[in-house]
């Protein structure tokens, strides 16, 4: 225990900062980071303000974990995008308002913005609608996140993975930005000027070459 208390710690901190961002409210958001056999994520039912480093749960690979603990109803995707992605070593997944509404509208996120980028292809994609905690939306988030670091859900929220926790809260961040600009210019026009695929190419490779900041 004591030597993943650190990584315990960093999942809590994390989930505070998604609320006093506004990315998230209550306990709606999730977060998981992977471990050897398995992963350490978020439990189901505590307030973050109470959580504390042995209340995050550790659910081995097979899907299995301890019997006094209950990890988030969602540890099905957390464990399904861990291992559709090997770039991936941590998953958020948030209710965040403006990337819900576009999941709401089934859009995906067209090239408008270079940053677009960041998810790994020309568009954030919307997955479809599955039920909360079911082994059918994990199979869904399983199938969107292999194309994509970053997922809007259907009537639900939104995933961003990253090779660290820094990283996939910074994705997270910036999918709900993209999603604000994405409405707001959506209420100019239904069809938004977007970027060409050649030009998002470009951003790919540079992303590659150069790398996203590094926070930690
Ligand atoms: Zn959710």
């Amino acid at each position: 225990m004591s030597d993943t208390t650190e990584i315990r710690q960093s999942i809590i901190d994390a989930c505070l900062e998604m609320n006093a961002s506004g990315l998230n409210q209550g306990t709606a958001g999730n977060i998981s980071i992977r471990v050897e056999d398995g992963m350490l994520i978020t439990p189901s039912g505590i307030a973050y303000n109470q959580m504390t480093p042995d209340d995050i749960v550790h659910v081995r690979a097979d899907g299995s974990y301890g019997n006094n603990q209950v990890p988030s109803s969602e540890w099905r995707f957390h464990l399904a995008c861990l291992e559709a992605r090997s770039d991936a070593n941590a998953v958020v997944h948030n209710h965040a308002h403006h990337s819900t509404c576009v999941g709401i509208l089934n859009h995906p996120i067209p090239a408008i913005h270079y940053m677009v980028a960041a998810g790994g292809g020309y568009d954030i994609p919307v997955i479809d609608y599955a039920t909360y905690g079911t082994p059918e939306l994990a199979t869904l988030v399983r199938e969107g996140i292999a194309q994509r670091k970053a997922i809007l859900m259907r009537h639900h929220g939104m995933i961003a993975t990253g090779a660290t926790l820094a990283q996939a809260m910074w994705l997270a961040v910036e999918v709900e930005t993209l999603a604000r600009m994405y409405l707001e210019v959506l209420q100019i026009t239904d069809t938004p000027p977007c970027l060409p695929d050649a030009e998002i190419d470009v951003v790919l490779k540079k992303f590659e070459s150069y790398g996203l900041r590094e926070k930690n």
